[in-house]
């Protein structure tokens, strides 16, 4: 393995190799829009909400600001309220379950299952009540959950399966695009998305012709025509200029899925043969079987009084890291009035204080993996852990 005598800096996401890749195109996007005299939603976004439903095997796309408000939209537009349940899994981004929440609703976590880090489907039919009205299930650093399972599961209850698949673009469960699978999908186009835009913007895909005539009024303050307003709404809506430059990425997408997934296959080879995944100090993620991983991020588990050890340790060497995500939903400090206490979700809160994501982009060299593997190579753990 190539030693660490070069230095480098890696860092853990970098979006200039990229746009400089692609500069050309997205100077065209600007000039389109520059040109075309029209900010908000407009042709752009009609043509980019098809591309996107295409690609995701679903009839309508719904541009959005954020993936944040298109969870929360989807929920408003189902009905969903005070003395409604919702399940999902503590150990995501916020805004998994800040959208129930925001409508009084009440979020149930279900633990994770550590393989995957996914929730736990085994434990989902058990935090179903009379109560309960659907379930936001989270593609976690771009791994479907066991999407049939937990659609059979939704059916039997009548619930609905609202897919959080902000870090999901592209990833497929038994070769299907998993918003395929339904209900409703929710998208982020955040800067460091799989497909990211200048800025935020979002975009929710669903088959219902109902439920998707209420989410186009929904964004923009529930009217249809506009100046006629049939339910309360809100602003949010895709701006033209990040549709424009979305559209000028989209085709690179399956391509650089295809690089992540062999960064995330080369990291693989290299750490298995370093000296802390050896020792059972470090575990590589798993890749379940019948999905397509999309690598939104490479995330690693490290013994827990370690993790911060190793992340200090390749910082020194240059090597940025990530900890997605350091607190569980059920003891964030907005969350108290819920009850939860530590110990409601051990494999959750364990793999807060254990998991660390390496470098991960496309643009990534082979160089750069080498380097951040030899830099885990060299680590050795401190006798004393907290120091
Ligand atoms: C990024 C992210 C969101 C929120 O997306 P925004 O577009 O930033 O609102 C929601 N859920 C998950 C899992 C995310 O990673």
């Amino acid at each position: 393995m190539a030693g660490l005598t070069q230095a480098m800096q890696v860092p853990v996401f970098d979006l200039t190799r990229q746009n400089e890749a692609i500069h050309d195109d997205l100077l065209a996007a600007f000039e389109r829009v520059v040109r075309g005299g029209h900010f908000i939603l407009g042709d752009e976004v009609v043509s980019f909400e098809a591309e996107i439903a295409r690609l995701s095997g679903v009839k309508h796309g719904i541009g959005v600001g954020n993936c944040s408000d298109a969870l929360h939209l989807v929920q408003l537009a189902l009905g969903i309220g005070p003395g409604d349940e919702v399940v999902t899994t503590p150990f995501t981004f916020f805004a998994s379950a800040g959208g129930t929440a925001r409508l009084g609703a009440r979020p149930v976590f279900v633990d994770i299952n550590p393989a995957t880090f996914n929730l736990n489907v085994d434990m989902v039919e058990a935090a179903i009540t009379p109560r309960t009205k659907a379930i936001v299930a989270v593609h976690l650093y771009g791994q479907p959950v066991d999407l049939p399972r937990l659609r059979s599961i939704a059916d039997r209850h009548g619930l609905t399966v609202i897919q959080d698949a902000a870090q999901a673009l592209g990833a497929r469960y038994d070769s299907l695009p998993v918003a395929s699978y339904g209900h409703v999908t929710c998208y982020s186009f955040f800067p460091t998305k799989n497909l990211g835009a200048f800025g935020d913007g979002g975009m929710i895909v669903i088959d219902d012709d109902d439920l998707a005539d209420r989410l186009r009024m929904l964004r923009a303050h529930g009217s249809k025509p506009k100046y006629y307003h049939h339910l309360l709404g809100y602003n949010s809506r895709l701006d033209t200029l990040h549709a424009a430059v979305l559209r000028a990425k989209l085709p690179h997408l399956p391509a650089w899925i295809e690089r992540r997934r062999a960064i995330a296959a080369r990291y693989r080879l290299l750490l298995a043969d370093t000296r802390p995944v050896r020792d059972g100090l470090v575990a590589l993620p798993t890749e379940v079987a019948r999905v397509e991983h999309t690598y939104h991020q490479f995330t690693i588990r490290v013994c827990s009084p370690y993790r911060d050890a190793l992340r200090k340790h390749l910082a020194s060497h240059g090597v940025q890291t990530a900890v997605y995500y350091p607190l569980a939903l059920h003891l964030q400090k907005v969350f108290e009035p819920l009850g939860y206490k530590p110990g409601d979700f051990p494999e959750a809160e364990r793999a807060t204080a254990e998991v660390l994501s390496l470098p991960m982009f496309p643009e990534l060299t082979d160089e750069e993996i080498e380097y951040v593997a030899a830099a885990i190579d060299a680590f050795e753990p401190p006798v004393d852990p907290a120091a």
